[in-house]
């Protein structure tokens, strides 16, 4: 008896959302070859070294953190074995200062169910007057009823939405854009209504510990791109690294070729799992109804500001700031490798100001206002200082952007996409491109199934058909 052949699939794109698919079409049996142009997984979690001193700093592209509301991405390190080096806060707890005025607040949530769960973190919130902390949970109650997935909730910005609701320029920025900016990677003035109200709604307010906050222990290199290649080789798949993809050709209705500059890869089907531009160049003509709405979905930048100190400096994992280009301050001493003093990442999101900024000024402006934010600073040696920059790191959330994100299946029969900015509900995230990836591997297999119950259809119908006058001749 001869095997079945196991069905082959090329997975174009290394970052979550194309690891999330690879492993997803090889736990269902698929061959799985994956082709990423850069020299690491992970896409746009990654980590490098840098010289330091004696030895060298580990150290991410950016800071990442999930909510306990990662559902998908939580699984996803389960299934990469490495959910135990994450850390994850058993209450949600968010220490935030106002670095003018000196006053610190947190936003810790209660034991009680939701909605109760941060009704008292709100009213005792004092970056906001009295006042304005009874609106802000009167706005909060109502945002839970926002109708997300109206179209017309796209075409407000949750700035004008907040303003409606009673809620002053201040509270905005001193409350809602803590997790606006950090989540959606852009304030919200800006910031699609639909979009907000799915991160409020799923991230905070439903679901008392929905909101809980984790991040990595470890590198995020080691956490998903080096725990997602030992899984994926253990399933015989392939991995290229440095293998830019140059074109997509389908051969015929189940057949497939994807070029690199030096080799070609033929499969059933192909994961497009790649940023949305490099997508909209990828896809073969037709796959999609309208490559410009696709073109159109804008970027937003995030910059990491990284001091490392000759002393501890900030006594607690990461504290916030408003009013303040110091969004949030993170400790990476732990994942860095660094043996004494401390290592913070300033974590800057919708960037603007400072992605094309010149590091020397970063570094007049950072410096001082850290300074303020954390007292210990002034007394503290700086014993390294850089920047990292990510120019494309989210698609920009903003009203119609709904609008332009694509679904997982595409017009061409076994060409699928993943990746953050695909239409999975949630902003461009972890949780997103996983999602997106974990979709793409199940359309794939489906789409397989469909296409044997077809062809046994196919071929019960010939069967059926045969002439038995010829039968008998034969
Ligand atoms: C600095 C920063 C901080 C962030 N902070 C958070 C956070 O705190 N929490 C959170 O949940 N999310 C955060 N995000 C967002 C999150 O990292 C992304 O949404 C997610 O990782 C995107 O995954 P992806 O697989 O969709 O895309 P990507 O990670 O961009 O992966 C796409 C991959 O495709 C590869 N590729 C592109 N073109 C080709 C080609 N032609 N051939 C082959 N390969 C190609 C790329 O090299 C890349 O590896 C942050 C992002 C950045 C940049």
């Amino acid at each position: 008896m001869t095997a079945t052949p196991r069905p082959t699939v090329v997975v174009v794109g290394g970052g979550l959302a194309g690891l999330a698919a690879a492993i997803e079409a090889a736990d269902h049996g698929w061959a799985v070859t994956l082709l990423e142009s850069r020299a690491r997984l992970g896409g746009a979690t990654t980590s490098f070294t840098r010289a330091f001193e004696d030895g060298e700093l580990t150290v991410d592209n950016g800071q990442h953190v999930f909510l306990r509301c990662c559902t998908a991405y939580r699984e996803f390190l389960r299934r990469l074995g490495v959910e135990d080096q994450t850390t994850l806060q058993s209450r949600l707890d968010v220490p935030v200062m106002d670095p003018k005025t000196g006053v610190h607040a947190r936003l810790r949530r209660d034991r009680l169910p939701a909605p109760l769960h941060l009704s008292r973190a709100l009213l005792t919130y004092r970056l906001l007057s009295p006042w304005q902390r009874v609106r802000a949970v009167a706005a909060a109650l109502a945002l839970n009823f926002v109708r997300r997935s109206a179209p017309s909730s796209d075409t407000l910005t949750f700035g004008s939405w907040l303003s409606a609701h009673g809620q002053s320029d201040a509270a905005i920025e001193r409350l809602f854009d803590v997790f606006t900016v950090a989540t959606v990677n852009a304030p919200a003035a800006q910031v699609s209504l639909s979009l907000a109200a799915m991160v409020f709604q799923d991230g905070l307010l439903r679901h008392a510990g929905a909101c809980d906050i984790g991040v990595s222990r470890i590198p995020l290199l080691q956490l998903h791109g080096d725990a997602a290649s030992k899984v994926l080789i253990e399933q015989s798949g392939e991995i290229r690294l440095q293998a830019r993809v140059r074109a997509i050709t389908q051969l015929t209705d189940d057949r497939w070729r994807v070029d690199i500059d030096d080799a070609s890869f033929e499969a059933d089907a192909v994961v497009l799992a790649v940023p949305h531009d490099a997508a909209a160049e990828l896809l073969p003509v037709g796959a999609i109804a309208d490559p410009e709405l696709l073109r159109g979905l804008d970027v937003s930048p995030i910059v990491n500001v990284h001091v490392v100190f000759d002393r501890a400096v900030l006594h607690e994992p990461f504290v916030g700031a408003v009013g303040s280009p110091v969004q949030f301050v993170f400790d990476r001493t732990g994942a860095s490798g660094l043996s004494d003093g401390q290592y913070v990442a300033v974590s800057v999101s919708a960037a603007d100001a400072w992605i094309d900024e010149p590091v020397a000024n970063i570094r007049d402006v950072f410096m001082a206002e850290l300074a303020r934010v954390l007292p210990g600073v002034r007394d503290a040696t700086v014993r390294d200082f850089f920047v990292t920059r990510e120019r494309a790191a989210t698609f920009r959330a903003v009203p119609g952007s709904a609008a332009r994100r694509l679904p997982t299946t595409t017009r061409s029969p076994g060409l699928f996409l993943a990746g953050a900015w695909t239409d999975t509900g949630w902003p461009a995230t972890m949780e997103g491109a996983v999602r997106s990836g974990l979709a793409a591997g199940r359309a794939l297999e489906s789409w397989r199934r469909t296409q044997v119950a077809f062809r046994s259809i196919r071929a019960s119908r010939a069967e059926n058909n045969r002439d038995p006058a010829q039968e008998a001749s034969a």
